[in-house]
């Protein structure tokens, strides 16, 4: 079987691209290579921005009631083929079917808040600022706006976005990660099935040099990144630079506070969700338990528990509860931080490594890995894994945990786990990470909410989702009338 190449769509055509460049997608769960992504250079993102740019000023006069239309549209298309694409989510990046039917469902949800723009989008007005004058705030769409995704959630990510841009009357140019293209590629035929005009929603496929265009290029208004937090911090400046909006969401390194008067059930099995769902590759995954006062043995018991429950396997199997991660390459880097942890004196409780698949030998499978007596030193205890690797610390009392965190450079979710309201009041008041859970294993997005990290897992003011994306897509203009 020959591998799919990917086209570009521009201008509302598919298009053949001309990069001599690609890359190969895998199937996580085989190996097998299923796809080749075009790694498109300066021209080809240059045309698509282009054509976004060419398509704004009718867009932005397209009443707003006209321009959701489209988006109706879209979200009903989407739950037409929903199986269809959490399928293919599976096929490229490796979480469960069940996993990538829910990330579907959280995509779906920023079209349908997105179609509230006419209530959304709209302004202020005060009369008689002065005798007679009167004061109006209108929010403008600006031009063409950017994303740059992730591997990890292929099919949701880019509707963080677009859905916000279009509805405000921007244009708007995606590029997928390159490692998981086919979801978009879906995605953008069902845009194309929708109706919307030539180059208001453009998709190109590429690497670096792609990244590296968008952010640089004059017609680009503003960007959207989501990704690690270096690539995250080069968007941020470059695209600054260039004078632009950006908002860049980067990596995450989320603790999670146990108090020894949680409930210990909710607490293990929340906490095992949270670390091993999606294999780990999740920016809200809990990667530290903070054990605190005279609770760890019982959560360390319970994980143990929670954990040989776990079954490892292809994603589209029933009963397989952990998936493989992305990519040989990427299942190479964890096991070094599982080498590292034990090399650095933490205990291995739970070793991974080993763990294989029937039938999968081509697999890039990883079993789920617990270190106990971890310590912020550590390399596992400060860097981002992103994969099944829980890391077990220990403190006296809240206040210790608090300062813990607050040493991480990284501030993306943290839950605790308690029956205290005094523990939860000072947890939420406290706690840096803006994403902060109560009895809640994965603090996740919801579309009507703003959404974005904070310290070294932000760059940016303006976040995403809900109200802010209606900051972010539009400016203010005040008008001040005397007639
Ligand atoms: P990544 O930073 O490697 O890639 C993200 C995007 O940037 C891709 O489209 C890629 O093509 C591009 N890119 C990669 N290297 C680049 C470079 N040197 N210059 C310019 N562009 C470059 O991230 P990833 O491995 O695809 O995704 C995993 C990371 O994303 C994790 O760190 C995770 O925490 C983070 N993430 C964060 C959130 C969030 O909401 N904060 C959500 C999902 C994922």
């Amino acid at each position: 079987m020959t591998a799919e190449r990917l086209q570009n769509h521009i201008d509302g055509a598919w298009i053949d691209s001309d990069a001599a460049e690609v890359f190969e997608v895998t199937n996580p769960a085989s190996g097998e290579v299923i796809g080749l992504t075009p790694l498109c250079g300066g021209d080809e993102v240059d045309a698509a921005v282009r054509a976004a740019a060419r398509a704004y000023p009718d867009w932005r006069r397209t009443p707003v009631e006209e321009r959701i239309q489209p988006l109706f549209r879209l979200k009903a298309l989407l739950e037409e083929h929903a199986e269809e694409l959490a399928t293919i989510v599976t096929r490229e990046n490796g979480k469960t079917l069940a996993e990538a039917r829910g990330s579907v469902r959280r995509g779906i949800q920023m079209i349908e808040v997105a179609c509230g723009a006419p209530t959304l989008l709209m302004g202020q007005a005060l009369e008689d600022i002065a005798g007679g004058i009167d004061c109006e705030s209108v929010r403008q769409p600006l031009g063409v706006f950017a994303c740059i995704a992730p591997f990890n959630f292929p099919a949701m990510v880019p509707m963080w976005f677009f859905p916000f841009a279009v509805a405000c009357g921007n244009t708007f140019v995606s590029k997928p990660s390159e490692q998981v293209p086919f979801s978009q590629d879906l995605v953008w035929r069902l845009i194309d099935e929708a109706g919307f005009p030539p180059g208001v929603l453009n998709l190109v496929h590429g690497g670096r040099e792609a990244v590296d265009t968008l952010v640089e290029h004059p017609l680009v208004r503003g960007v959207s990144f989501v990704g690690s937090s270096p690539v995250a911090e080069h968007v941020y400046k470059t695209a600054a630079v260039h004078g632009k909006r950006v908002q860049a969401l980067g990596g995450a390194k989320n603790f999670v506070i146990v108090m020894p008067d949680a409930d210990m059930e909710l607490t293990v099995a929340a906490i095992a969700d949270s670390a091993f769902g999606c294999a780990g590759e999740r920016c809200l995954a809990a990667s530290i338990v903070l054990t605190v006062g005279d609770c760890h043995d019982e959560v360390r018991a319970g994980l143990e528990r929670a954990m040989a429950a776990i079954e490892v396997g292809d994603g589209t199997r029933e009963g397989v509860t952990l998936g493989p991660l992305i990519s040989a390459a990427h299942k190479r880097k964890v096991e070094e931080f599982i080498a590292a942890g034990a090399a650095e004196g933490a205990e291995l409780v739970l070793d991974g490594r080993e763990t294989q698949v029937d039938g999968l030998p081509g697999g890039f499978f990883l079993g789920p890995t617990l270190f106990d007596g971890v310590t912020p030193a550590m390399s596992i205890g400060s860097d981002e894994i992103f994969g099944p690797v829980l890391c077990l610390m220990h403190t006296e009392n809240l206040e210790s945990a608090l300062e813990i965190t607050r040493e991480q450079p990284l501030a993306n979710a943290s839950s605790i786990f308690t029956t205290s309201g005094k523990h939860a009041r000072t947890f939420r008041y406290e706690i840096e990470a803006s994403m902060a859970g109560v009895n809640i294993g994965v603090a996740a997005p919801m579309a009507f909410f703003g959404f974005g990290g904070a310290k070294g897992s932000f760059f940016g003011d303006l976040k995403a989702h809900g109200r802010e994306a209606f900051d972010f897509f539009t400016d203010r203009k005040v008008v001040i009338s005397r007639w």
